[in-house]
């Protein structure tokens, strides 16, 4: 659980279809000075006000930050310039790696899940999703000091009311002994355990499923897997349905992307639509609407109720398609393939977390000082990738981590510099945008994307950085 203007990864993820913007290299702004006396008047203040009220002043007293974190108000106010096509961000959520952990956490964790669903409905591959989606199985809970944190957020900046509320409430998960304090570490925000809830999600809807008497989020897998199922029940799943499916429009057919407005699968049918292995489509979902994450010429989804409750997890409609894609490789039990049946409409698709660490020891070997391979594009990566394109003359030098720059960079394909285009960069007839056309092509190369379009029309999209920094897609070409 996840606020979405309060994650790192949703706010990676808030680009929606074809609109992203601006390149890498804007530098994270530096943290500010907060004031330790006004932190500790702010936090005797807290104490006796209304929102506090259940918390008891031992607990508030141990528990009470010496000085603030300025490094999460850093985080509240940094809007990520570069945010991820949907292709990247689904290539890293739902690669071979993650869902062959899911395959054997299905087999590892069976009887548990079994229960799980006889208690709330919830099949065991969507529960299973969310798990691999939010903390990568357990594994990924996050290491900020929650009391620290939420304490700082309820002093300064933004949203103070809301912290308050979510800081008396991780004090009050404490009192009541569900999590040790010494587990109470998460993200920035204050989402927190293998579900990563918020406080208040905690205290709504957390259960003890191994029966010890504790909602433990943090250590007990069974408590962390029930309370995942409880709150997509609590979210209106329908048991039996499955998430949607991926479909094919027919030829021609224009419809905008709107996964709210739900229809009944006969008027799908209706409108020409199939599975998108050409099947008809199935009648086991009672209403579906059509999400187009990439446009019309993307992979097509027809989603139901049950889609809807993966997105209330985290307020993305592509995050929520991670968890359902993940759930249905988990559930077939094939890690082979992990891409659409449609491919997404780049010539450019994204890479997994292995290659994304590949990528990360090749700079490492070329002397960029990335600290650490982790399979985790962030800052540092990306200005790292940006100045090797700009020193390498690769355009556009976006510090973008694509199938193409994994080659290049993995295989020493680099264009030298007197292959750039020449100047003036030409412009087009808006006059506002300049294509920098990237001088690789898979005919001059090695380079072999993965999986090329093959939707009928096959229209491509290449990144261009417009004179006003902004990078854009723009189509390239049709009908191939
Ligand atoms: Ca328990």
């Amino acid at each position: 659980m996840r606020l979405t203007h309060f994650s790192t990864l949703s706010l990676l993820a808030a680009a929606i279809g074809l609109s992203f913007a601006s390149t890498a290299g804007a530098a994270r702004p530096p943290a500010p000075d907060l004031s330790n006396s006004e932190f500790q008047q702010c936090l005797d203040r807290l104490q006796s006000s209304s929102k506090f009220r259940g918390v008891d002043s031992y607990t508030f007293n141990t528990y009470r930050p010496s000085q603030p974190d300025p490094s999460v108000i850093q985080s509240l106010n940094y809007q990520p310039e570069f945010q991820k096509d949907v292709w990247d961000y689904l290539s890293v959520l739902v690669d071979k790696e993650r869902v062959e952990d899911g395959i054997r956490a299905k087999r590892q964790w069976g009887d548990t899940l079994r229960q799980i669903e006889s208690r709330y409905g919830v099949k065991p591959e969507h529960v299973l999703g969310v798990w691999g989606v939010e903390s990568n199985f357990g594994q990924t809970l996050g290491k900020k000091p929650l009391f620290e944190s939420l304490a700082t957020l309820s002093c300064f900046d933004r949203r103070q009311s809301y912290f308050q509320g979510e800081f008396a409430n991780a004090l009050k998960i404490v009192q009541r002994g569900d999590i040790a304090p010494s587990d109470m570490t998460g993200s920035w925000a204050g989402a927190f355990g293998q579900t990563q809830f918020m406080p208040s999600t905690f205290l709504e809807l957390a259960v003890d499923f191994d029966g010890d008497g504790r909602r433990d989020l943090v250590n007990s897998v069974p408590d962390a897997l029930a309370s995942t199922a409880n709150f997509l029940d609590n979210r209106g799943y329908r048991t039996g349905e499955p998430w949607g499916y991926e479909v094919k429009l027919p030829d021609g057919y224009w419809a905008a992307s709107n996964r709210k407005d739900k229809k009944s699968m006969s008027h799908w049918r209706n409108q020409g639509l199939t599975l998108a292995n050409g099947s008809p489509l199935p009648y086991d979902l009672s209403s579906a609407g059509l999400l187009l994450p990439a446009g019309k010429d993307g992979p097509a989804f027809l989603v139901g109720k049950n889609f809807d409750t993966f997105y209330s997890y985290n307020a993305s409609e592509n995050y929520a398609l991670a968890i359902a894609h993940l759930s249905d490789l988990i559930a077939k039990e094939d890690s082979s393939k992990t891409d659409f049946i449609t491919a997404w409409p780049t010539d450019d698709p994204g890479i997994s977390r292995q290659q994304a660490k590949d990528i990360q020891q090749a700079l490492l070997n070329a002397g960029y000082d990335i600290g650490g391979v982790d399979g985790i594009i962030g800052d540092n990566t990306r200005t790292a990738i940006q100045q090797y394109q700009t020193s390498r003359g690769i355009f556009p030098a976006d510090g973008r981590a694509g199938q193409r720059f994994y080659s290049q960079i993995t295989q020493g394909q680099t264009q030298t510099p007197s292959a750039r285009p020449s100047m003036p960069v030409p412009t087009d007839r808006m006059g506002q945008l300049i294509e920098h056309q990237t001088t690789i092509t898979p005919s001059t190369s090695s380079y072999s994307a993965p999986s090329q379009p093959t939707t009928s029309g096959n229209t491509r999209y290449r990144r261009i950085i417009g004179s006003d920094g902004v990078t854009r897609l723009v189509r390239v070409d049709e009908g191939s």
